[in-house]
């Protein structure tokens, strides 16, 4: 690769554990990456550990090989401090440090969910967005409001991603779940694109600038046990739990005057919570984007990229200062960078 130097990313709050790059310039490069997929039940975060402690060494020779890296190009390495799965973020941080030290190289310390914005913004070239982050674990509302990135809404119980791996695990789908029942629902929705959103009634869960998911989730279950038909759940499980994303992040636009929404998370996939926020935004005059889907998922990349903008302008993070914080928030970090 013809590149002066790079910036690498360790990313291990959850299920995924990746490496990945930016060129100095802010270029990202693609991530080399491991999902950890739990034989059933839920994420169990030792397991997940061990997962990403077997495939540390494994990742780190196809980053380099796949990238034509030598050691003399790497100019500093950035993980995810948090939030995340205390066992899962302890990998990481210690394959950063140690990489640090084996090739004297900087150290930082980054926030995963500003990543998600910073990837977003250097991908989608907005600029003051307000990102609505729908990933396994998060899903938050985000704007930056003075030096710090504000959660003007959240969810008050899971995340949506899980709330929909839940739901697909109930119906014997395997992990992720998310992009399955997409496929079933828009299955069904092409067979009945005259459907009615009250066709399957599931509660609506919005309160205030907050959501939950668990009352929706346990709704749905319910309504297969009544017999209505699975692709309808599906649909109507989609519709209802974007709709209350999109509601939410409407009114953070209208609440601080921005006019760019951006999508993150791996939620942030689905192309129906992308129309969705077209529509949305169309009727506003506002840009809705989202990043290509190898940089909504979790990833390295966004993780260097962050790295890189922080290191521009706070330094590296000490080693005194680079324990995790499994319940990091997201203005905590100070944005120091443009
Ligand atoms: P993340 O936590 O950001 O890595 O994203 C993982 C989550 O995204 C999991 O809960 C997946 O089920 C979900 N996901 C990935 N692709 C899709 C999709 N196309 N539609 C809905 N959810 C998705
Ligand atoms: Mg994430």
């Amino acid at each position: 690769m013809n590149m002066t130097g790079v910036i690498i990313g360790v990313e291990s709050t959850a299920h995924t554990f990746s490496f990945g790059l930016v060129s100095e310039d802010g270029t990202p490069h693609k991530s080399y990456s491991a999902l950890f997929r739990p034989e059933e039940g839920g994420i169990h975060p030792r397991e997940a550990a061990d997962h990403h402690s077997e495939l540390a060494s494994d990742l780190v020779s196809k980053l380099m090989s796949g990238e034509n890296l030598q050691s003399s190009n790497i100019k500093a390495i950035a993980y995810s401090q948090g939030p995340g799965l205390g066992p899962c973020l302890r990998v990481g941080a210690n394959v950063a440090r140690a990489l640090s030290e084996k090739w004297n190289i900087p150290l930082i310390g980054v926030n995963h969910c500003v990543a998600h914005i910073e990837i977003g913004r250097n991908q989608t070239g907005c600029m003051d967005p307000v990102l609505l982050y729908v990933s396994g674990g998060n899903t938050q509302v985000i704007a930056r409001a003075g030096d710090r990135y504000q959660v003007l809404g959240e969810t008050l119980d899971i995340g949506i991603g899980n709330m929909l791996d839940k739901f697909a695990r109930t119906q014997g789908m395997a992990f992720p779940g998310g992009p399955k029942i997409e496929k079933i629902a828009s299955d069904w929705y092409k067979d009945n694109p005259n459907a009615d959103v009250d066709l399957v009634p599931l509660p609506y869960s919005v309160q205030g600038m907050d959501l939950n998911f668990s009352g929706l989730l346990n709704a749905a279950i319910q309504k297969v046990n009544e017999g209505f038909e699975l692709g309808a759940v599906c649909w109507s499980l989609q519709e209802h739990a974007f709709a209350a994303c999109i509601e939410v992040a409407e009114r953070a636009l209208a609440h601080s005057g921005k006019s760019e929404l951006l999508l993150g998370g791996g939620v942030a996939c689905n192309e129906r919570i992308r129309e969705m926020t077209q529509v949305m935004c169309n009727q506003r005059g506002c840009d809705g984007t989202w990043p290509e889907k190898q940089y909504c998922i979790d990833n390295g990349t966004m993780i260097a990229e962050l790295g890189r903008r922080m290191l521009q302008t706070q330094g590296p993070t000490s080693f005194q200062a680079s324990a995790i914080n499994p319940s990091l928030r997201t203005d905590h970090t100070i944005v120091t960078w443009d």
